[in-house]
């Protein structure tokens, strides 16, 4: 560079490694796809990202917040960010060069970025975040580990319970832990850690109890004719009693559920997306276990392949109907047309309709495909009854009525 050149620097949007939990919210949220990942980090492509900030607020532990001033043409790209076990220290650039540098500013915040940013219920408990992290972790020791699917069924889900004894861990439903499996992978690199949804009520897996439960899939898969499988799930779905776990978190700070009575929960899951409806279901039921004031109507939706392996088939059927409404979906039975949840949606669509003219949060979780169902089918359901989903759904995110988290 000569003399007369000016240098431009730019404010370098970067994603912390080391506290990044891979929970591809920031993805998901970046209105440009700035950010993109491999099966180790998540970057931000320093060539797309305009720092509209639209990922922070999102992003549940913070790591998403790193920005270092650096020379434009000096960039990390994203195949330098991608190779990162930490982020890099801010470069000393000298007083002189910051004198007569071009600073590149970024694009003030984008407030209709932001507007469409879920939020919790305004009644929701404030959680407690970030506890514990990657390098920091707690130890809870397990103190249950079952099988939820049939024996004869084809997937392996667990419902397993992990407890903190006397250390801190307080959690609401609809939060998630990370869970640090141990040991390293293929190149030598401690594993990352794994979300998962909290499954059991605030007040512990066993009321009064300082523990929780987790519903987790063994994940098998079949690559070139050889089995793969997955790390964290079969790290978890093979614990034993009495092994320790090193968790993190507590993660997520809007899939909350809302504390004041009269508030109704239209929930939608498919398999493990169950989790976070099990456990505001429990917390509901235990109010009214306790004749707390609970008048607000439950209705869940709730897809698997076969009862066999619906997880918690059994003890959700024994709910009176007087508490929760069940619409199960199944989609691979013997002689029977396949069944998704958005099917069942449509079938219900008078109380769905209903639902929504009164106090109502809807939470859908599962699997990403089933979003896009569901939205149409809701739109769908609502143009039948006049009603006009679109404006609808605007509100019900700014007021933090609508939540979903699907993968
Ligand atoms: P799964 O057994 O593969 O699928 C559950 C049901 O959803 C099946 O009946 C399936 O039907 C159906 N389905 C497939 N595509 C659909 C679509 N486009 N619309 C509606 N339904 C559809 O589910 P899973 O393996 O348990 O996965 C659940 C998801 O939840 C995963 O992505 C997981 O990451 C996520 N999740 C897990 C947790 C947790 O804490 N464990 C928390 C949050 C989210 P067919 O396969 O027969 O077509």
């Amino acid at each position: 560079m000569s003399a007369n050149d000016v240098q431009v620097l730019i404010r370098q949007h970067l994603i912390d490694p080391e506290v990044c939990i891979r929970c591809n919210t920031c993805e998901e949220t970046c209105p440009i796809d700035a950010i993109t990942h491999d099966d180790r980090n998540y970057v931000v492509d320093p060539a797309i990202c305009n720092g509209c900030n639209a990922c922070v607020p999102p992003c549940p532990t913070g790591s998403i917040d790193h920005w270092r001033m650096i020379p434009k043409v000096a960039a990390y790209s994203v195949a330098d960010q991608l190779t990162w076990d930490e982020l890099p220290a801010q470069q000393d650039i000298p007083e002189e060069s910051l004198a007569t540098a071009v600073i590149e500013a970024a694009p003030q915040h984008n407030a209709a970025v932001s507007a469409t940013s879920l939020i919790a219920p305004h009644s929701a408990e404030k959680p407690q975040l970030n506890l514990f992290d990657i390098r920091h972790p707690v130890i809870a020791t397990v103190t249950g580990n079952y099988r939820l699917t049939d024996a004869q069924a084809e997937s392996d889900v667990r419902h397993i319970v992990l407890d903190f004894g006397n250390q801190i861990f307080p959690v609401l439903e609809g939060q998630s832990i990370g869970v640090i499996p141990p040991g390293t992978d293929a190149s030598g690199k401690p594993h990352y850690l794994r979300m998962y949804s909290v499954a059991s009520a605030r007040d512990g897996e066993r009321a009064g109890y300082n523990n929780l439960a987790l519903t987790v899939k063994r994940v098998l898969l079949e690559e070139e004719g050889k089995q793969i499988k997955g790390v964290a799930s079969n790290y978890l779905c093979d614990l034993q009693k009495g092994d320790k776990v090193q968790v993190t978190g507590p993660f997520g700070d809007r899939f909350l559920m809302p504390n004041h009575s009269g508030s109704n929960l239209l929930m939608i899951c498919t398999g493990t997306g169950a989790a976070p409806m099990r456990a505001m279901t429990e917390y509901r039921r235990r109010l009214q276990m306790h004749s707390k004031p609970v008048d607000g109507k439950l209705m869940l939706f709730f897809g698997a392949r076969s009862p066999a392996e619906l997880p918690y088939f059994g003890p959700l059927r024994k709910l009176p109907a007087s508490f929760i409404e069940q619409h199960l979906a199944f989609s691979r039975v013997d002689g029977e047309p396949r069944v998704y949840v958005q099917d069942k949606l449509r079938e219900a669509y008078k109380s769905v309709t209903e639902l929504l003219l009164g106090d109502t949060y809807i939470y859908i979780c599962g699997l990403k495909g089933m979003e896009a169902g569901v939205m149409e089918a809701l739109s769908d359901m609502c143009r039948a009854a006049n009603l006009d989903w679109a404006h609808m759904h605007a509100r019900m995110v700014a007021e933090g009525r609508f939540h979903v988290e699907t993968y």
